[in-house]
């Protein structure tokens, strides 16, 4: 690797080597446009983090991405062979529901949404209208009031509240439609209906690119450490600087000066013209000397889901058949834990013979205090949780991890509109600086990989 000290003016300097600083190097890299990357950690990755023990193989960050944009499967066609997408098995299109203390499978098709005991009979017939519910007019309304607007309270309670905690750890009350998910606010701001608007936007003609978002479940093959290590082996080493600290970014008259510490301890500067940081909001805070505090307060100040992960690993699977993605918890349920997932069936190849695996995640917006249990504490509750839903103890346990996760998921709720105001006005007043990564646009894997495409572009 090159010495730090030598480096002299690069094109575009990158902070943090998650997915999206890496996808971002890595579609540089193609177009011939000078970069150099500098992450604190001493490995790629963020917290797209794939582990093996004893014959098993498991993720201790994201576990599963959307097909929800072209860029992300894109990316894999890129990186072929190096990386394969591993699309979901059959068997995660189901999703258990807890109601009343027992699963319930989440209805996909007419016949299922008729029968289901998860939503109440009024809000059935009342689903029939919702193409014809008025659009709402609040820029700024929560999902929790969209959702009971055109669709009712129980399926707030029973669908979106869960699909909120397995996607955001968060609370569907304070979560603002338009900024968490937009696509769901945009159909009807758009067509007037979710039900009718998701079919009008299906009939309209496709781009090759949008043709290529399916929206499947996928993963990487044998983990999305594999992701992360193919896009590392496409990059020259030598612009990669692991590990480096103690970063204060100034600003010189066109450019950004960058000064950090080494693995080594050995301070050194390099000078950018683009300055583009990929980390959390919270990361920001006394990055830049040209910066106050107080230009920064509604960025660093984004509220972020502490989640804790427990990882179980099972030789021998004796509990019911785990024919499903996972099973997610509403909040009335009162429980412990947001919900588990099914690692080992939603992808194959993940557990030796007969094995399974869970992971099952706690804490979020709504318990915050979970994650300052100590790791005994942890095990007592989740095994007591699992043993009730998915009676754990009967199976022949191999090993169980604990990882904490202290600034998970960055919520998108009230506050959104003053961030997004802030990034603004910092980047029009110092041009060549970009606020990126998950404090905007979306906390999805595919949100992020769009993200490093589109900059790729702009750049
Ligand atoms: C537990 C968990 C489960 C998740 N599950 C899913 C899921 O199932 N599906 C899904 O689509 N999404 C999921 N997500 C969200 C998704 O994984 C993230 O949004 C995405 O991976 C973030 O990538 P990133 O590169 O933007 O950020 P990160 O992965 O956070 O990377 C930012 C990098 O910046 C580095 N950094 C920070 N400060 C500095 C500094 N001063 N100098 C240099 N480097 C710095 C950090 O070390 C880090 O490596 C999950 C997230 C978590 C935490």
């Amino acid at each position: 690797m090159e010495p730090l000290k030598e480096q002299l003016k690069k094109k575009v300097v990158i902070i943090g080597g998650g997915l999206t600083g890496l996808t971002l190097a890595f579609m540089l890299e193609r177009k011939g446009i000078d970069w150099i990357l500098f992450e604190r950690s001493p490995v790629p990755g963020g917290v797209m983090q794939t582990k093996k023990r004893d014959g098993f193989i498991y993720e201790t960050g994201p576990n599963t991405g959307i097909t929800g944009n072209g860029e992300v499967v894109e990316l894999f066609e890129m990186l072929a062979p190096d990386c394969n997408l591993d699309l979901a098995n059959h068997a995660s299109a189901n999703r258990w529901i807890l109601r009343n203390g027992k699963w319930v499978a989440l209805p996909s098709g007419l016949i299922g949404g008729i029968k289901t005991p998860l939503f109440s009979f009024y809000d059935k017939f009342r689903i029939l209208a919702e193409p014809f519910r008025k659009r709402g007019t609040n820029p700024m309304e929560t999902v929790a009031n969209m959702v009971r607007r055109r669709m009712g309270k129980t399926y707030l309670d029973n669908a979106v509240d869960p699909f909120i905690s397995g996607i955001y750890a968060g609370d569907p009350d304070q979560l603002v439609t338009k900024y968490a998910l937009p696509k769901l606010y945009n159909l009807e701001q758009n067509y007037g209906s979710f039900i009718g608007g998701s079919i009008k936007k299906s009939k309209e003609p496709k781009s090759e690119r949008d043709k290529k978002a399916t929206r499947q479940v996928f993963a990487a093959k044998g983990g999305f450490s594999n992701l992360i290590n193919a896009l590392v082996s496409r990059l020259p080493k030598e612009r990669l600087f692991m590990g480096t600290t103690d970063m204060i970014i100034s600003k010189a008259e066109e450019s950004f000066t960058v000064t950090v510490k080494n693995l080594s301890g050995e301070k050194t500067t390099l000078i950018g013209e683009k300055c583009i940081t990929t980390t959390g909001g919270y990361g920001l805070k006394g990055m830049f000397d040209f910066i106050s505090d107080d230009e920064l307060k509604a960025i660093i100040d984004m509220k972020y889901a502490k989640v804790v992960q427990v990882i179980m690993a099972f030789k021998q699977w004796n509990g019911p058949k785990l024919n499903a993605f996972g099973g997610l918890i509403p909040s009335k349920e009162k429980r412990n834990i947001l919900g588990v997932l099914f690692p080992s069936s939603i992808f194959t190849d993940r557990t030796p013979e007969g094995g399974a695996l869970l992971s099952t995640f706690m804490g979020g917006i709504k318990k915050p205090e979970i994650i300052g249990m100590s790791d005994e504490a942890l095990l007592q509750l989740v095994h007591k949780e699992l043993d009730e839903l998915l009676s754990v103890s009967s199976s022949n346990e191999a090993f169980t991890e604990i990882y904490r996760y202290y600034h998970a998921i960055p919520q998108y709720d009230a506050g959104s509109p003053a961030k997004l105001e802030a990034i603004d006005a910092l980047e029009s007043k110092h041009p060549g600086l970009i606020l990126a990564g998950n404090i905007r646009g979306g906390i999805g894997i595919a949100d992020r990989v769009k993200q490093a495409f589109d900059l790729a572009e702009t750049l």
